[in-house]
C-alpha cells in the first residue's frame, strides 16, 4: 500500500550529542532499574555523559508489550540526539497530520503536523513500540551497557557514608552503585522503597483496548483504504469514550486505541485479554467505519489506565544516590500521546545533567539531580493535568460544552492554517 515513506519523510539535520570521556575519578557506576522506553533511555543518556550503566530487567527477556507508539517532534529531538536516527527512520511511519472527527463521524477539525514538523525541525513518528525499544536496546548495548534480566529489584539501601546505594533483588543478590535511577514504571518499587510506604497509582476511571488490524483487510473497503493510504493520526470523540488510530510499518498494520469507561475488577491485573464483542458493542452507534474497522479484529487486550500526578517531597533520595524516571515519577493519561515521549526527555535531561560531573561527591551528585528535577517537574506534571483534561473534553456528551468545543477546535485549525 502507499505509504509516507522513509526517504519522503522531511529531512532534518539532527545535533548528536557526543560521549563524554572521563576517568576513574568522576566516573559513576550506575543501575537503571527497569528495561522499558524510559530505562533504556537513560542508559543511553547515562552514557553519553560518560558513566557505567547496568540495566536490571524484572522480565526473563528484555520486550516491550503493546503496539502502537507515538513520537512527537520533542521525544524525537532526544532520540536524534543520541545517534538514532538512522536506525529508527526504516520503521517509522511520519504521519501527515491529525484528523478529530465526532462520534457519528463528523469532521471537526485537522492539524497538519507536517507544518509542525517544519517549524519545530523536528520529525512526527509512529512505531511498533517493540521497533523502538529495540533500536534503543541496541544503542545502549553498543554504548557500553550491561543489562540483566530476571533481575527485580525490591529496595534498596544507602551506605553509612551515603556515597552509594545497594539495591536488594528478589533472587536474593544485591548491587552497588554510584546511583541508582528508578525507571520501573507505573508500579514502581524504587518509588515505594524511596516514599517508605505503599504508594498506589491513582485510577482515572478509564480503560485502554488496544488492537492491531492487517492492512491488507482494509485496503479491500474502499471506505477504509484512505485510513491506509494517507497515514495520518485519527481521533473520533464522544460520550465518556474516544477512539484513536493510525498506521504503523509504512502501512503494514493499522494500530487502535479505544477508551472507554473501566469496568475492570477491583485488586486484579491492571491487563487483561479482552472480548471483542464487548469493545464492539460499546461502538455500535458511533461513526459506521468504526464498526467496521472493529469488524476486522481477532482479539484485544484492555488496559487500566492510571496515574501518577505528582511526587513529593522530591524525586531523589537526600544522599544523591537514587532517583525516578519515566511512568514511575509522572504516569499520564496517553491522552497527549506523551507519556514515553516524557520518559525519554527525562532520561535526556538527566544525562546532559550527569555529562556536568567533574567528581563523584555527594555534593556533585545531588546539585545535578536537583537541577535535573528543576527541569523536568513543572513540565511532567503539566502533562499529567492536561491529559487529565483532555479526558475530560474528549468524553463530553452531545450538548451545550461539546459544541463549544468543537467551536474553538474549527477556530484552533483555522488559526493554524494562517
Ligand atoms: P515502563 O514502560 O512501564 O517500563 C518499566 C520497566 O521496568 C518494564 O520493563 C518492567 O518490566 C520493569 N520493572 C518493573 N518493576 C521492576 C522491578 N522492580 N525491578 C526491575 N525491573 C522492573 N506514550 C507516548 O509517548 N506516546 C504514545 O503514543 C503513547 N501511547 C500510549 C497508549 C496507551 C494505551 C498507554 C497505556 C500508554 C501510552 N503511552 C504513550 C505511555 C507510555 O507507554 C509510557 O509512558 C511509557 O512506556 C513509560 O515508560 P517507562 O520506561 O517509564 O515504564
Amino acid at each position: 500500500p502507499a505509504h509516507v515513506k522513509a526517504d519522503a519523510q522531511p529531512q532534518f539535520q539532527p545535533r548528536i550529542q557526543p560521549q563524554v570521556q572521563r576517568d576513574d575519578s568522576s566516573k559513576l557506576e550506575t543501575i537503571v532499574v527497569g528495561a522499558g522506553l524510559g530505562g533504556l533511555g537513560a542508559a543511553i543518556g547515562i552514557l553519553l555523559a560518560g558513566h557505567a550503566v547496568t540495566v536490571l530487567e524484572s522480565a526473563s527477556a528484555i520486550g516491550e508489550v503493546g503496539a502502537g507508539i507515538q513520537v512527537l517532534p520533542n521525544s524525537a529531538r532526544v532520540l536524534r540526539s543520541w545517534g538514532l536516527e538512522d536506525a529508527l527512520r526504516p520503521w517509522a511511519t511520519a504521519p501527515r497530520g491529525a484528523n478529530y472527527f465526532g462520534w457519528k463521524g463528523n469532521h471537526i477539525s485537522s492539524m497538519d503536523f507536517d507544518a509542525y514538523a517544519k517549524a519545530l525541525n523536528a520529525p512526527f513518528w509512529d512505531f511498533h513500540r517493540a521497533n523502538l525499544h529495540k533500536c534503543l536496546l541496541d544503542r545502549a548495548v553498543e554504548l557500553g551497557a550491561t543489562i540483566k534480566v530476571n533481575s527485580r529489584v525490591e529496595n534498596f539501601v544507602v551506605s553509612e557514608d551515603g556515597l552509594s546505594a545497594t539495591v536488594l533483588l528478589a533472587n536474593g543478590t544485591s548491587m552497588t552503585a554510584d546511583l541508582v535511577v528508578g525507571a520501573d514504571g507505573i508500579d514502581s518499587r524504587l518509588r515505594e522503597a524511596l516514599l517508605g510506604h505503599p504508594d498506589p497509582p491513582v485510577r482515572t476511571g478509564d480503560l485502554a483496548y488496544r488492537l492491531l488490524l492487517n492492512t491488507k483487510d482494509m485496503m479491500a473497503d474502499p471506505e477504509l483504504r484512505p485510513f491506509i493510504e494517507d497515514p495520518q493520526t485519527n481521533y473520533w470523540i464522544g460520550p465518556d469514550a474516544h477512539c484513536v488510530n493510525y498506521v504503523l510499518k509504512g502501512g503494514e498494520l493499522f494500530n487502535m486505541v479505544l477508551l472507554v469507561p473501566d469496568d475492570m475488577p477491583d485488586g486484579g491485573p491492571s491487563t487483561l485479554v479482552g472480548s471483542v464483542d464487548e469493545m464492539r458493542a460499546l461502538f455500535k452507534d458511533w461513526d459506521p467505519r468504526i464498526g467496521k474497522m472493529l469488524g476486522l479484529c481477532q482479539s484485544v487486550l484492555k488496559w487500566r489506565l492510571c496515574i501518577r500526578p505528582t511526587l513529593e517531597p522530591t524525586w531523589s533520595h537526600p544522599s544523591g544516590t537514587v532517583t525516578l524516571l519515566g511512568d514511575a515519577v509522572h504516569a499520564t493519561l496517553p491522552y497527549l500521546a506523551s507519556g514515553a515521549g516524557m520518559a525519554l526527555e527525562d532520561a535526556g535531561v538527566l544525562g546532559l545533567c550527569l555529562a556536568k560531573l567533574t567528581d563523584k561527591s555527594a555534593a556533585a551528585k545531588k546539585q545535578a539531580l536537583r537541577v535535573y528535577e528543576d527541569c523536568r517537574r513543572e513540565r511532567t506534571e503539566r502533562v499529567v493535568a492536561r491529559g487529565s483534561y483532555n479526558q475530560e473534553m474528549y468524553h463530553l456528551h452531545d450538548g451545550e460544552q461539546q459544541r463549544t468545543r468543537d467551536k474553538l477546535f474549527k477556530e484552533y485549525d483555522a488559526i493554524e492554517k494562517e
